[in-house]
């Protein structure tokens, strides 16, 4: 009964399914206490404050015909221009409502605009490792993934490979930074080249290249990093923004994309999008989050709770003897296998009841990927069994 296009994706996700079966058998097995899921990103530092207020004054002030009711598909204008004087307190651009468009989280984001770029055969290039669920947003438009390979050991991303991967076939770029899996955060330096090729290219090919920027991790870096504003550096680029990380309300599903006046036919695009996200069967971004949204713009999460897990588990798995990028943004470690087959590797981890993602699931096998938006207690509870499964791997161990 169901569609061909649709196999591969069930396919695939008895795998992630698999994964979460395993770690409830664990834990009925040796109990929650002992079992170390580090598989998920899901943000375990609860939303801010002033978001439960903010939901309760919506409730209490607002008059509830309008705050349930439909509204543009766009967004509530007030919202809209909210967020745009946001950003430009925050980075310095000159955004307005009319370049705010509120969606149902990133991954809705991310199809929006595709929907509204993509002819089928377009092609779409990501830099390895990436966040996997692309390779289906690119499909659902019929256009086609390239993968830009990683750049080791920093994993900026490849300059010079990704020049050459660009064709007359290239419609859009997808880079997301602050990473999921590796936590890195793309230089000034990195996106002012990127932003220099894609003009080349473009007037190479006599093409236009669209850059979607997606960014649900842009509030999380650490140790003072700046996350450059990417539309700074190309005209034709797309913000795809989340509040699931910077609010932790992914079950909420609310976010926004830009799309500046610099960018080519923005108008255009820009009523292409809210069709789009009507067809799609969003038809607006839920509308009490937006109210909330309104009030909170400029609130974010404890960041020093994933700073502390950061340091922790950073610091006694160097000392254990396994090799990982220090992360400046997000909350993942990317950490080298010590063993050649990545998945035998996930096998030890899992005999000492860790869970952690394989690097494969981000098209850079090699790797793991461990989640630490976790409480402390589990990253400290863990720790002794991530020194067993070093030893066992050959390396220091405690
Ligand atoms: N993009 C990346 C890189 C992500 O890691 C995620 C979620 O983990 C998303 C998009 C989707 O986020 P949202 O909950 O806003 O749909």
């Amino acid at each position: 009964m169901i569609a061909e296009k649709m196999m591969p994706l069930v396919r695939n996700n008895s795998a992630i399914r698999t994964m979460f079966e395993e770690g409830r058998r664990l834990a009925a097995l040796y109990g929650p206490e002992n079992v170390f899921d580090f598989s998920l990103g899901n943000p375990n530092v609860p939303a801010p404050d002033a978001v439960k207020q903010a939901i309760l004054d919506v409730l209490e002030e607002e008059d509830p015909v309008f705050v349930h009711g439909y509204m543009s598909n766009a967004g509530y204008e007030d919202v809209r221009a909210a967020v745009a004087d946001s950003l430009n307190r925050r980075f310095g651009t000159a955004f307005h409502e009319n370049n705010i468009l509120m969606t149902v989280g990133a991954a809705s984001g991310m199809n929006v605009i595709l929907k509204t770029i993509l002819n089928p055969g377009d092609q779409v290039l990501v830099f390895a490792p990436y966040f996997l669920e692309y390779g289906s947003y690119v499909r659902n438009y019929d256009g086609e993934l390239s993968v830009v390979p990683p750049h080791l050991p920093d994993f900026q991303p490849d300059l010079e490979a990704f020049r050459r991967q660009l064709s007359p076939k290239t419609k859009a770029v997808i880079i997301n930074t602050p990473n999921n899996p590796t936590g890195v955060v793309y230089s000034e330096e990195t996106l002012r080249k990127l932003g220099e090729i894609l003009r080349e290219k473009e007037k190479e090919f006599g093409t236009d290249i669209v850059l979607i920027s997606d960014e649900p991790y842009r509030e999380l870096a650490y140790d003072g990093v700046e996350v450059p504003y990417v539309t700074q550096y190309y005209a034709n680029t797309v913000v795809c923004y989340s509040y699931s990380k910077s609010l932790s309300l992914p079950g909420e599903r609310i976010g926004y994309l830009v799309i500046p006046d610099e960018m080519k036919d923005s108008g255009e695009v820009f009523a292409a999008a809210v069709i789009a996200n009507r067809v799609l069967g969003c038809v607006n971004a839920p509308s009490l989050m937006q109210r909330v949204i309104k009030r909170c713009v400029d609130e974010g999460v404890n960041l020093e709770a994933y700073d502390r897990n950061r340091s922790r588990l950073y610091g006694a798995l160097t000392e254990y003897g396994f090799s990982c990028i220090r992360p400046q943004g997000a909350f993942y470690l990317f950490v080298k296998s010590p063993l050649e087959d990545e998945a035998q590797f996930c096998r030890i981890c899992k005999e000492h009841n860790i869970l952690v993602v394989p690097g494969s699931s981000f098209a850079c096998p090699g790797y793991v990927r461990i989640a630490y938006c976790v409480s402390y207690q589990q990253i400290e509870r863990s720790l002794p069994a991530f020194a067993q499964v070093a030893r066992a791997c050959g390396l220091r161990g405690a």
